[in-house]
């Protein structure tokens, strides 16, 4: 009888001490969300969610990329990970006003909040620019690389799966960049702002060694 007690015991001790965390990414383009989200995935296996990832893929296969679509897409995408237990990154997907409310509502619908953080990867828009000309993309498993040096970009391979890297177009788009980066001063950041006030959010200066980066990703993880 005592040792049913104990093992009863040893079940609901293990069962309260699982904790979920989820992140919620909200950067500037070339931040490091890729290499955040990706790091995240293959060491302890949060399940990357990304607007952008998604939007692109959509696109290649010329389906709809209405937000409204996409949301529902990726509410769907969340629900199903929370259901197998599993650990997640929203990716991006803070995109306006009108879309974080969406978000908001979903997260107090699903009681997320205590559970979430908001990740902003702060790095100055120089920086982010220039990591973006010099990066290339696995289109399979999204693995964001830098070109090397003397490597024709032809030649390029992800090291995770063997596909061929390719450039994104819309990196070298200086017109496109300059709107994406002026959108995120205008909306973003005010954004941003407000969650600090009600919110739990982490902000990062990407700019620093990529090893340092890791052991603060460590610590995030283990927060
Ligand atoms: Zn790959």
């Amino acid at each position: 009888m005592k040792q049913i007690f104990i093992f009863l015991l040893c079940i609901i001790i293990f069962f309260t001490n699982i904790e979920s965390k989820h992140f919620v990414v909200i950067s500037k383009p070339g931040s490091g969300k890729g290499t955040f989200s990706n790091y995240m995935a293959k060491k302890y296996n949060y399940v990357h969610i990304g607007l952008g990832d998604l939007t692109r893929s959509r696109k290649d296969n010329n389906q709809s990329t209405s937000l409204h679509i996409l949301n529902k897409i990726l509410k769907t995408h969340i629900e199903k990970t929370i259901k197998k237990s599993k650990q997640f990154i929203l990716d991006n997907a803070i995109t306006s006003k009108s879309n974080w409310h969406f978000w908001e509502t979903f997260f107090h619908e699903k009681m997320l909040f205590d559970d979430i953080y908001f990740l902003v990867l702060d790095a100055s828009d120089t920086t982010c620019i220039s990591r973006m000309k010099d990066r290339l993309i696995c289109k399979n498993c999204f693995n964001v690389c830098k070109k090397t040096m003397g490597i024709p970009i032809t030649q390029h391979i992800c090291k995770d799966c063997g596909n061929k890297l390719t450039i994104r177009q819309e990196d070298h788009d200086s017109k496109f960049l300059k709107q994406r980066f002026e959108k995120y001063h205008q909306i973003i950041e005010p954004i941003i702002k407000k969650l600090e006030k009600s919110y739990k959010v982490i902000r990062i200066s990407s700019e620093q060694p990529l090893q340092d980066l890791y052991t603060i990703y460590d610590k995030l993880h283990h927060l």
